[in-house]
Order: C-alpha cells, then sequence, then structure tokens
C-alpha cells in the first residue's frame, strides 16, 4: 500500500514539493516498516525487547527525517523547523497522516507542538530558552492544562482554577482533567483565572508550572476507551507557587492564546483525519477487488459500491472545505473562524462514516488490530469531543451567519 501524490496544478510550487518530499519519505520509508515502528498498536505480545526494537527504529527514521529536511513543519527555521507557511503545513499533514502515527516522526506531537506555538507567539526571550528550546529539542515533555471535571470544558469562561498574586509569586488553585501527555509531561500550561489585589473573579491567563513543584498532583491517567490507563491525567493543583514571571503573555491574554492554539490545531487535525481517511478508503476499496462473497467479489455488489460512492463524496467534502479553510487563514481572512467550525463539525463525523464503511467491508478483520482501523474509529469519534463538541462550533456557525444577515454586512458565500 502507498500514497498516491501528483502535483496539484495551481499550487505553488513549493506547497508541490512537500507534498511530494513527504509522499515518497512516507511510501518508502515508514509504510513499509509500520509494524516494526508501531508495534504496541498491534495488540500481540509485545516483549521489552520488541519495544526496544521499535524505539532505536523510530529514532532512526527521525534523523532521516532531518536529513531529509522534513522536521517539524509547525516551526521556524531558527527552533530547527521547516519555517512553512500556514497552507503547505496543512497540504504536508494530509499527506504524513496516511501512514497513522507517523506525525511524531516529523517532530509533530500534540500537546507539544500546539505549546511550541504560544511558547513562540506569547513567550519572553527567557522562556523560550528555558522550556520552548528543549521542548523542540525533545528533552522535555508538556502539557496543557484547561479543561476541568466540575465546570463545562466547552464554556471556557466556567473555568474555575485560580491563580492568585502573592508577591513575586503565583499561587495556583484548581481541579484539571483530560491533561494530555500528563504522565511524561516536565511542565504544564496551565489555563487560571489570575487574581490581583481585590479583584474577585480574576482574568482568564496561561502559566508555565513545571510538573514537579509541590502541590502539583497527577491523580491518574484516566482510562479510556476500555483501556485501564491513558497519558491523558487527572490533575489537582494545590497551593502550588510559582514565580511571576512564569505567566504566558500578559494577565487577560489566556483566551485569546488558547483560541490562536486550539484554530491553527484544528485545521491541522482536520488535515490529519483527510490523510486518514484516504487510507481508510483505499483499504476498503483494495479490499473490495479482492474479497469474494456468494460467487462474486465485493466490488460488484451494490450495497457495496454505495459505501464506496458515499465515501468518496465524504473525503472530498471534508478535504475541500479543510483547504478552503486554511486558505483562508494564509490570506488572513477573519471570516476563516466560521470555515474553521464548520470543517470542525463535518470532518471528524465524515471521518467516521468513512472508517466505519471500511470496518464493515473487511468484515471482522476491520476490527482486528491487524489494520489500522479500528484505532481510526475510535479517534475519528473523539475527534467530536476533542477541540470543542459539536455543538458548541454549530452554534458559533449560525451566530456568525444569522450576525451577517442582520446587520446586512456583505456575505460572500463563494469567497
Ligand atoms: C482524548 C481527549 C484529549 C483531551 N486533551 C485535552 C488536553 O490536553 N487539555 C485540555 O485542557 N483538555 C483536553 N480535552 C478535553 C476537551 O477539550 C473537552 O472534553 C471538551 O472541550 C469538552 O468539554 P467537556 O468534556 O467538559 O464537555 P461539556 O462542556 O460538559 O459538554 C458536554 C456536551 O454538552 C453538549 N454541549 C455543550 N455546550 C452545548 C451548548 N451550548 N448547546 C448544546 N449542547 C452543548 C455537547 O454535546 C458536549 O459534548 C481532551 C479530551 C479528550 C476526549
Amino acid at each position: 500500500m502507498a500514497i498516491s501524490v501528483s502535483p496539484i496544478p495551481g499550487l505553488p510550487d513549493h506547497v508541490n514539493d512537500v507534498r511530494r518530499r513527504t509522499a515518497d519519505f512516507i511510501n518508502n520509508e515508514i509504510l513499509p516498516r509500520e509494524t516494526e515502528l508501531f508495534v504496541s498498536r498491534r495488540g500481540t505480545t509485545v516483549t521489552d525487547e520488541m519495544k526496544t526494537a521499535a524505539s532505536a527504529a523510530r529514532e532512526e527514521v527521525r534523523q532521516k527525517v532531518k536529513a531529509a529536511g522534513l522536521w517539524a513543519p509547525h516551526l521556524p527555521a531558527e527552533y530547527g523547523g521547516m519555517g512553512l507557511d500556514f497552507l503547505a503545513h496543512a497540504y504536508m499533514n494530509e499527506i504524513l497522516a496516511y501512514a497513522l502515527g507517523a506525525a511524531s516522526l516529523f517532530g509533530v506531537v500534540a500537546p507539544n507542538s500546539g505549546n511550541q506555538k504560544i511558547l513562540l507567539k506569547y513567550g519572553t526571550e527567557e522562556q523560550k530558552r528555558q522550556w520552548l528550546l528543549p521542548l523542540v529539542e525533545g528533552t522535555l515533555q508538556s502539557g496543557f492544562s484547561m479543561t476541568e471535571p466540575d465546570v463545562a470544558g466547552s464554556d471556557p469562561r466556567a473555568l474555575r482554577a485560580t491563580a492568585t498574586k502573592d508577591g513575586d509569586e503565583w499561587v495556583l488553585n484548581g481541579h484539571k482533567w483530560f491533561t494530555s501527555n500528563g504522565l511524561e509531561a516536565d511542565f504544564f500550561i496551565v489555563m487560571a483565572r489570575a487574581v490581583e489585589g481585590d479583584e474577585e473573579k480574576g482574568r482568564m491567563s496561561q502559566f508555565i508550572v513545571p510538573t514537579d513543584t509541590p502541590g502539583v498532583e497527577i491523580v491518574r491517567g484516566i482510562g479510556i476507551w476500555g483501556h485501564h490507563q491513558s497519558d491523558h491525567c487527572e490533575v489537582k493543583y494545590t497551593n502550588v507557587r510559582i514565580p511571576a514571571e512564569n505567566i504566558l503573555g500578559h494577565v487577560g491574554q489566556g483566551h485569546e492564546a488558547a483560541q490562536e492554539r486550539l484554530g491553527a490545531g484544528r485545521v491541522f487535525h482536520c488535515m490529519n483525519s483527510v490523510g486518514q481517511m484516504w487510507r481508510a478508503f483505499d483499504l476498503m476499496v483494495e479490499r473490495s477487488l479482492s474479497r469474494e462473497v456468494h460467487g462474486g467479489l465485493l466490488k460488484d455488489q451494490q450495497m457495496i459500491q454505495g459505501f464506496i460512492a458515499d465515501s468518496y463524496i465524504d473525503l472530498q467534502t471534508a478535504r475541500l472545505l479543510t483547504i478552503r479553510a486554511a486558505e483562508m487563514i494564509d490570506r488572513g481572512d477573519p471570516r476563516a473562524r466560521t470555515e474553521i467550525s464548520a470543517l470542525k463539525v463535518y470532518v471528524p463525523a465524515a471521518f467516521h462514516r468513512v472508517v466505519d464503511r471500511a470496518i464493515q467491508v473487511w468484515g471482522a478483520a476491520g476490527v482486528s488490530n491487524d489494520l489500522p482501523l479500528a484505532q481510526m474509529y475510535l479517534g475519528a469519534r473523539t475527534l467530536r469531543l476533542a477541540d470543542g463538541p459539536d455543538e458548541v462550533h454549530r452554534i458559533l456557525i449560525a451566530k456568525n451567519i444569522i450576525h451577517h444577515y442582520e446587520t446586512g454586512e456583505s456575505w460572500d458565500f463563494a469567497t
């Protein structure tokens, strides 16, 4: 199996070049070694020797990625990245996602990559030196700690965690959960209300909190999808004292920074979903060409042809919606917010449908660990919650559209 890529007419040469080079790398260096590189995913007995060999193989591939000039597409060149523009990065994501998990071999690992972006934009020179550089080099790990169990994560204004100014320190108190990468992280970027003086409510701000600070308690790695433990952690912060300079950006800038992190992230995640949809689609169609049922091939059964046609429509619609949003962001169009919400609702659901049909075509093998489909299926479902649930994005789309009608502002649907 290989991803097939040809130049897209009208795209800038550098974008087509990145697409081609990424596809060559995925086809030659990753797809033939998927089982070896990601051995733990296969669900067979995995010995310590196999894990050590997989880790060494992944490191070897990372070095090749660097040598091929494909490392860290989200970072500028001075931080060791490719310095890609937004559009090129989005197109690259579609291709590297064809191999499930390959992004990590290209230096793009959530939540580290999102944290790198906000440190780049909001960090002081000292914060960049202390936290960003080691994060890029891989000597530090991080998490993003915003969602709380006691209030709605989809309404960030409801957040209760506080950071109270005490002399030249902030004192953090709060209860978070689903802080991804929590078991590995050396520091968290924590969203809390900064309370200064006799302020009551405080203003939403972000703080860099080393995980070994007294008062930071990793309660558990929350079990998800039937697994006993994940690295999405419940974390309690009790009288956690951090230096005043650990605030990221200004007091009150936390919401803006979080939206910035999530907005671009949604486009990249959806382009990743599109890449995985291509993989599921290829698997489905190729299986239908060879699997015999009731004296004929699956491809000749009309219900299966319906799966293929509907999946093609889902895929192309998801892809065009995502590229359209990426193009709007690239040219700085403020209306991109509506488009980002539209793709955030549409793409995970379309991804879910396509993988569901691919699993059906494969029968029992579809849910086995021999294929990447089961993992894609869970990932697609999770995406309907993470980065904001569907309903919140639907509300935002409707609000923006209604606003245009009410104010009589021009609304060019074809833009
Ligand atoms: C695998 C995974 C990883 C995650 N990683 C992180 C992370 O690293 N850091 C972090 O901070 N968070 C993380 N999250 C949390 C995620 O951002 C939240 O789950 C999400 O924002 C939704 O918040 P909630 O779970 O509190 O749901 P709630 O806000 O309680 O919403 C529950 C449901 O209510 C409905 N709803 C909400 N608002 C409305 C409305 N206005 N109208 C109608 N219906 C509505 C929706 O159906 C929604 O699904 C992660 C979540 C998952 C599943």
